[in-house]
């Protein structure tokens, strides 16, 4: 959590353009799902930047429609426009010509790794200063986070687990950006059950509030359940103290608390 609105890993991934220049454009083009972190940061980005933002979404549910809340209704009140096309990649592709900055959905590209070299050193600075050796868990949507983490941290063992598809698919999205083949230090951890993305799930509350009061900290509703059921579920593959990567997102708890209240889950 590295504080403010624009906070968690989404801000790592846009650290390279947050120090850019970026005068020669007039918006940030981007597209994803309605209530998504990287919407949300990417909204503040652009207020920072003082650019538009342009957000493609392919559907929305009339609930959030009628009553916005959570990333949707802070993206908006940042003035992100946001449009509807059931392609939403191509018409965002189609739609941006040179004077936009098209960020790929999850900002999915080479440019998010400087954000992650910061995060290693200051990684590896702890434990130089502390005498002390972690092996890193952090939960995955893209890969990004923990395939550049991996890259610029290789005395450490970085362990991930898939929370968007199966570990095939999380390979398959990280060799689009990274060369897998060389990120050794890369592990990829499975839980004994499988969770459909961002769908509630009794599981899944049910550690996020654990977690809760018994560390009172408040870890975001998506991945980090996933990522913490992986983690009691392995426990016996860390050799090392293990440091856990909270990766912000806590403007998508509202949004997610109300899906379960909403299907009496709480
Ligand atoms: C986006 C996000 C992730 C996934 O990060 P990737 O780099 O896409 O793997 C994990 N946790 C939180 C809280 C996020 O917002």
């Amino acid at each position: 959590m590295i504080g403010g609105e624009f906070n968690g890993n989404k801000a790592r991934k846009l650290a390279y353009f947050l120090d850019t220049n970026l005068n020669k454009f007039k918006r940030i083009i981007s597209y994803g799902s309605s209530q998504s972190n990287a919407m949300a940061s990417l909204s503040v980005f652009a207020k920072i930047k003082n650019l538009e933002f342009v957000y493609i979404t392919d559907h929305i549910s009339d609930f959030l429609c009628q009553n916005p809340h959570g990333n949707y209704a802070f993206a908006l009140q940042n003035g992100a426009k946001i449009l509807f096309h059931k392609n939403r990649a191509e018409f965002a592709k189609n739609l941006a010509t040179n004077l936009d900055l098209l960020i790929p959905e999850g900002v999915a590209m080479r440019e998010a790794e400087m954000g992650f070299k910061s995060q290693a050193k200051q990684i590896s600075d702890f434990m130089e200063q502390n005498n002390i050796k972690f092996d890193v868990f952090l939960p995955s949507g893209t890969g990004v986070s923990a395939a550049f983490l991996a890259k610029n941290l290789p005395n450490c063992d970085i362990f991930t687990t898939p929370c968007v598809g199966d570990e095939k698919y999380l390979k398959k999205q990280i060799s689009e950006f990274c060369d897998i083949s060389n990120l050794n230090n890369l592990h990829i951890l499975n839980t004994a059950k499988k969770y459909h993305f961002a769908k509630p799930n009794l599981d899944l509350i049910q550690i996020w509030q654990d977690l809760l009061t018994q560390t009172n900290i408040k870890f975001e509703l998506i991945y980090d359940p996933v990522g913490w059921i992986c983690v009691f579920e392995n426990l016996s593959v860390f050799k090392n103290k293990i440091l856990y990567i909270h990766q912000g997102g806590l403007n998508g708890v509202q949004s997610q608390l109300l899906r379960y209240k909403r299907k009496n889950m709480i």
